[in-house]
């Protein structure tokens, strides 16, 4: 298989390089953009990347900007992205995640963290479609079809909605999902459930998880994410 195609959209040459030097090590065909604007015709145009490693404050165009347009051309749209985040912007990160990015790190990073961040992504994104009927993690074995959790082979009884958060954090392992994302694809959008309704939701699931209730893990200003 050809190398992975990253797309590093940075202005900081100094954090560039670093990536550059890191992932280049490690395998990947890396490709630097300092600008948003230029980024976005590059993800545009064959070949286009396999992953992005997406700075927010940019020129040209910001992050989030260049991550609303990527997920709104259905030539980009599947495209993995992460960013690249300062501590303060922590809410960026989470109006980033909304707008579909895969994942965040936070600067300061080490060039480690992002290669193994970079490969998990990759690994979680590529990989063939999940057959729907039945999702397995860890010790949890969700029939779908047959709307029944086993968790350590013993069945386990779930109420429709905690079934629904289940399915959506069981399909995404290693993602981390904001209560809003929770919200509108597990209850179906409504403005009127007050987004800590997840937090009750995701604590009475815990107790029933039992043995297995540390796999759903809080990430905190943020919303859940379930250890893969
Ligand atoms: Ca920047």
């Amino acid at each position: 298989m050809a190398q992975p195609r990253i797309l590093i959209v940075e202005d900081e040459a100094d954090i560039a390089e670093l990536l550059v030097y890191k992932l280049g090590r490690e395998g990947f065909d890396v490709e630097v953009c300092p600008r948003g604007d230029t980024a976005l015709e590059r993800a545009r145009h064959h070949p286009s990347p396999d992953l992005v490693l997406l700075d927010l404050m940019l020129p040209g165009l910001d992050g989030l900007e260049l991550c609303r347009h990527l997920r709104r051309e259905p030539a980009t749209a599947s495209i993995p992205i992460i960013m690249l985040t300062a501590k303060a912007e922590e809410v960026d990160r989470i109006v980033g995640l909304e707008l579909g990015a895969d994942d965040y790190i936070v600067k300061p990073f080490s060039p480690r963290e992002v290669a193994l961040r970079v490969k998990a992504v990759l690994r979680r994104t590529a990989g063939p479609e999940r057959a729907a009927d039945l999702i397995e993690v860890g010790e949890l074995r969700l029939d779908v079809a047959g709307h029944r959790l086993f968790v350590c082979g013993e069945e386990v009884m779930l109420t429709a909605t905690e079934f629904r958060l289940l399915e959506r954090l069981m399909a995404s392992p290693g993602r981390v999902l904001t209560r809003n994302t929770l919200l509108a694809d597990a209850w179906g959008y409504s403005s009127d459930v007050d987004s800590r309704t997840v937090d009750t939701h995701v604590r009475r699931l815990r107790r029933k998880l039992a043995a297995e209730a540390d796999r759903i893990e809080t990430v905190i200003g943020v919303g859940y994410r379930l250890r893969g």
